[in-house]
């Protein structure tokens, strides 16, 4: 009997929020399927926001592949072509009954999955901690997917795709605190060692504005400490809300005749900014709080225990998951197989992660490159052409950007090599996409302190 997987998905969860790679706050279901599996301490996601990443996550190819580069709302956005193989369709062809409960955002790439509708139960209100949409949301998909759980047959393999939307009830956070003052911020986490944002004059454009791009950097523009540390709050609150859901869903699973052959794997679409350099969310920032995000292999069919020190990309699940179910891995994936590192604990041979963004809402286009090896990251902006350098090891909170550094001149022109290679082995059109960025929203003092009003309006494209 081929092996069953339980894909548990959250939205917005960097990896550091968790004690596995750090976090200073306990998960208890998350926190057991590290305990119990084999993590890798370094995954990529393949643009830090919703709707790319997850098109990309289900396709196994890179977002300028599938062409979905935006959330689609003032951006078009087409579907996934029908032409190209998707996680879903490739399992269900292999006999696979295929389900997806939850966010989908995916632009069609889910195909191949049976979806339960997205619905929300409210479950009353937190005057700290408001809730929106999200957390509804949540209650409803642990609900439907345990009751699917309780009475599945087993007649055939299963892949069963649970995607959880918090913590990604802070962008609604945001905007619901944005003009409330915290007078007492005891009780409430502290802020990280690089959250004060010194080196912002030595970063891209594309960075110094993100206030005038994206609309939660522009509604925290008055904030002081206190109210950042009312959002770490609320963010680790939010996490231990989908926790608790995570808690039933595998306490369901355990309780089926199919667990004993099952893997469960918990990843996220793209992380957060926790506070660090003074942002919030996500978007066009590309340093560790928003592209590195938890990966782990877990449950019965696992031996292995641990973190491997690798990197690894969300876009390794698609091939990964083939290799372990013994199905032929589609020519188009982009990923690699991590089977030998779970089995095994052989570590994967890649030279370096990526990750990309070209736009949110469409109204400022500043496509930009990330590149990630063990030791470095390095970022391209298109909209200037500044280069960002990270010593990942002397650094690993990304507060010197050291592009400009003459001992560090080898390394850069090894990492413009490799973004090289990247744009010529996937085909990239980096160089000649769109740059939309109006002096307008270039044009107050650098700082995101420094911004007025709201972000660019829609009607500025
Ligand atoms: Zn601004």
């Amino acid at each position: 009997m081929k092996p069953n997987f339980l894909v548990i998905q959250v939205d917005q969860l960097t990896d550091r929020a968790l004690k596995a790679y750090g976090g200073r706050y306990c998960n208890e279901a998350i926190d057991s399927l590290f305990s119990s599996g084999v993590a890798f301490n370094s995954c990529t996601c393949q643009y830090p926001l919703c709707q790319p990443s997850r098109a990309s996550l289900w396709s196994g190819l890179y977002p300028h592949q599938t062409n979905i580069l935006s959330n689609g709302r003032r951006w078009p956005v087409e579907d996934l072509a029908d032409s190209v193989p998707t996680l879903g369709s490739v399992f269900k062809s292999n006999g696979y009954k295929c389900v997806h409960f939850g966010k989908t955002h995916d632009a069609g790439a889910l195909r191949g999955f049976e979806i339960e509708n997205e619905d929300a139960i409210e479950i009353g209100e937190n005057p700290q901690f408001p809730y929106n949409q999200d957390t509804f949301r949540d209650v409803y998909t642990s609900k439907k997917a345990n009751e699917f759980l309780s009475s599945y047959g087993w007649d055939k393999p299963l892949l069963m795709v649970v995607d959880f939307v918090n913590p990604h009830n802070i962008c609604g956070y945001v905007g619901k605190k944005k003009d409330t003052r915290i007078e007492d911020p005891s009780g409430l986490p502290e802020l990280p060692s690089n959250y004060n944002f010194d080196d912002i004059e030595n970063r891209s454009k594309s960075i110094q504005y993100i206030c005038c791009s994206h609309n939660r950097q522009s509604q925290v523009a008055t904030w002081t400490e206190n109210e950042y540390r009312g959002y770490l709050g609320a963010y680790y609150h939010y996490l231990s809300l989908v926790d608790k859901q995570i808690g039933t869903l595998i306490e369901s699973l355990t309780n089926t005749k199919g667990y004993d052959n099952t893997y469960i794997v918990f990843l996220s679409d793209h992380g957060d900014s926790m506070a660090a350099r003074g942002a919030v969310t996500k978007q066009v920032a590309m340093y560790h709080e928003t592209v590195n995000v938890p990966l782990v292999f877990s449950g019965p069919l696992i031996e292995k225990k641990g973190m491997i020190d690798a990197l690894a990309e969300n876009l390794d699940l698609f091939p990964t998951l083939c290799d372990l179910a013994s199905i032929d891995i589609p020519s188009t994936c982009e990923g690699i197989s991590l089977k030998d590192a779970i089995i095994n604990g052989i570590r994967p041979q890649r030279e370096y992660a990526v990750s990309e963004w070209f736009t949110e809402w469409g109204y400022t286009i500043s496509p930009a490159r990330m590149i990630a090896t063990e030791d470095y990251r390095y970022i391209y902006y298109l909209e200037d052409g500044k280069e960002e350098l990270y010593s990942l090891k002397l650094d690993p909170y990304e507060k010197y950007n050291v592009a400009e550094k003459a001992e560090y001149e080898i390394v850069l022109k090894k990492m413009r090599l490799y973004l090289e290679d990247f744009i010529k082995r996937s085909n990239d059109p980096f160089y000649h996409q769109t740059v939309y960025a109006p002096v307008r929203w270039r044009s107050h003092k650098v700082g995101y302190h420094n911004h007025v009003g709201i972000a660019a309006p829609m009607e500025d494209a």
